[in-house]
């Protein structure tokens, strides 16, 4: 970790504000329905209290509030609860993130933790604004960022802030960046990339960024059918984007100069109509028919290939996985990783975690991440601005 962290800075006494990605999932009833992103957190606002912090600030968004004030979808107030429930200790639940009322309010409390209302009730959050930026700041002596969630956002509370405290990394940030890290640019090798979601135009730069350093690329999901047709193979009604089967032949073949196993969907769960769940398995796409899930056929390949791996890192589901008729590929293969031994399988954020999640596989697998952006984004090779916004190491 070439950025400071929390235990390489002095917090005795002092008050720190840590950004944290409290963005969880609520139902109608504003039950958390998925509480991963607060339980990630608690080593971080743990620490600061066992290590002498005289306040522990903590802030978030939620959603995506119009940035006009208040609105109660998006408050924060269901995950303070959850929070005190889960630190034994009061929270102190302020409504708003700044002014001279927040400020009062902290000063006054005999609580050590308080948590802020959404920043993104305030549009000068996204918009990184350096007044709001030093606002925050204020009510603080240290910043510490372990919102790795939104650190591909140059926004107020994970850049900006920077420029007015002392500003280091959390555990959860560190943990993102060593799993993440490692399995990318030291693995222990065969490294086996799994890629799937909607669409070729989201992975495009990933799949540049990991041909050089894959040993294999396995590609289903939506995305697969530009591939697929590239090669000349019909498709059907099935996830096609026009515009990128160049794009994906060339990246076929600069897999293939670099040495880079591809593999493709070769058998389908083929349905005439995508709300129904009246489907069948195919070796090829009719006219008239779409695919969305993967095979039999395609399981057993992708498991071959898998069976070598030292190293897996997945991002994006391989079907449908959110209605059962269409979820078997992406549960053959999450039950398949589950059961490998001295593999580390990583898996990116967002809906590869949402579906490891579902199938009841979180604790099987070494990593999984709380960014489904940002991780991506990382893997992409590209710069995260709420970690190169960070004080360097001395
Ligand atoms: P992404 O956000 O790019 O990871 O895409 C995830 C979405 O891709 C999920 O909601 C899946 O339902 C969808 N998906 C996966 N496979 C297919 C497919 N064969 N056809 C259409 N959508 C798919």
């Amino acid at each position: 970790m070439q950025k400071m962290t929390v235990q390489d800075i002095d917090i005795k006494g002092k008050k720190v504000i840590i950004r944290l990605d409290f963005n969880v999932p609520l139902d109608e009833s504003f039950h958390i329905t998925d509480e991963r992103r607060i339980t990630s957190a608690l080593p971080t606002i743990r620490y600061a209290l066992s290590n002498g912090a005289s306040k522990v600030i903590l802030m978030s968004h939620l959603g995506r509030p119009k940035g006009t004030g208040f609105e109660k979808d998006f408050s924060l107030l269901p995950v303070a609860n959850r929070l005190q429930e889960l630190l034994k200790e009061k929270v102190l639940f302020l409504n708003d993130c700044v002014g001279p009322a927040v400020r009062e309010a902290i000063a006054k409390s005999s609580e050590r933790v308080v948590l802020l209302e959404n920043l993104r009730f305030h549009k000068e959050e996204e918009k990184n604004d350096p007044a709001f930026a030093k606002e925050l700041a204020s009510l603080a002596d240290v910043y510490i960022n372990d919102a790795f969630g939104t650190a591909h956002r140059a926004h107020a509370s994970t850049a900006g802030i920077t420029a007015y405290l002392p500003s280091v990394a959390g555990f959860l940030i560190e943990k993102e960046l060593l799993y993440l890290g490692n399995a990318i640019n030291n693995p222990k090798r065969p490294l086996v990339i799994i890629l799937g979601g909607a669409k070729v135009s989201d992975k495009i730069e990933l799949i540049k960024n990991l041909i050089p350093k894959a040993n294999s690329i396995i590609i289903g999901g939506g995305m697969a059918y530009t591939f697929l047709k590239a090669q000349g193979i019909n498709v059907g009604n099935s996830k096609l984007e026009k515009d990128k089967v160049d794009m994906a032949r060339d990246l076929m073949e600069q897999a293939k100069k670099a040495g880079v196993e591809f593999a493709l969907t070769s058998d389908f769960v083929i349905t005439q109509d995508f709300t129904s769940d009246d489907c069948k398995i195919s070796d090829v796409i009719p006219d008239g028919w779409q695919s969305l899930d993967i095979g039999p056929r395609t399981i057993k390949r992708y498991e071959e290939i898998l069976s070598k791996a030292k190293t897996v890192v997945w991002n994006g589901p391989l079907g449908v996985f959110e209605r059962d008729a269409y979820a078997k590929g992406t549960r053959a293969i999450a039950d398949y990783l589950a059961s490998l031994k001295d593999v580390t399988v990583i898996i990116g954020g967002g809906d590869s975690a949402a579906a490891v999640a579902k199938f009841g596989l979180e604790d099987k697998m070494t990593h999984i991440s709380t960014g489904g952006g940002a991780s991506l984004e990382f893997l992409e090779g590209k710069e995260l601005p709420g970690i190169a916004a960070l004080n360097d190491k001395k």
